[in-house]
């Protein structure tokens, strides 16, 4: 059976009828060629995949807190110099980007 490399899921579409070799997988969002596996493959990349997402999930976590303390010295910089005028679009999008 077709298995998703990334993530094993089975749960792959063939998506362009002239280029087999790309196909989409609606669990991941990974499109590229599959793999012919079975439910041990299938089970094996599941596990690795899931591995991995926990790995980039606490990485993120960790790039958060680093990109906020890069934002919060910014704005240390901002209030001793007091030159620099922000528009609205400008302090909505900074405020968007705290938010997040
Ligand atoms: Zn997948």
């Amino acid at each position: 059976m077709k298995i998703c490399p990334r993530c094993g899921s089975k749960n792959v579409d063939w998506i362009i009828p002239q280029n087999w070799s790309v196909w989409e997988c609606k669990d991941c969002d990974y499109t590229g060629p599959v793999i012919e596996g079975d439910e041990k493959i299938a089970k094996e990349i599941k596990e690795d995949y899931e591995l991995k997402l926990k790995i980039e999930k606490s990485k993120s976590k960790k790039d958060k807190k680093n990109k906020e303390k890069t934002e919060n010295q910014e704005k240390e910089y901002e209030e001793t110099e007091c030159e620099e005028e922000l528009t609205d679009e400008e302090i909505e999008r900074r405020l968007d980007e705290l938010e997040i």
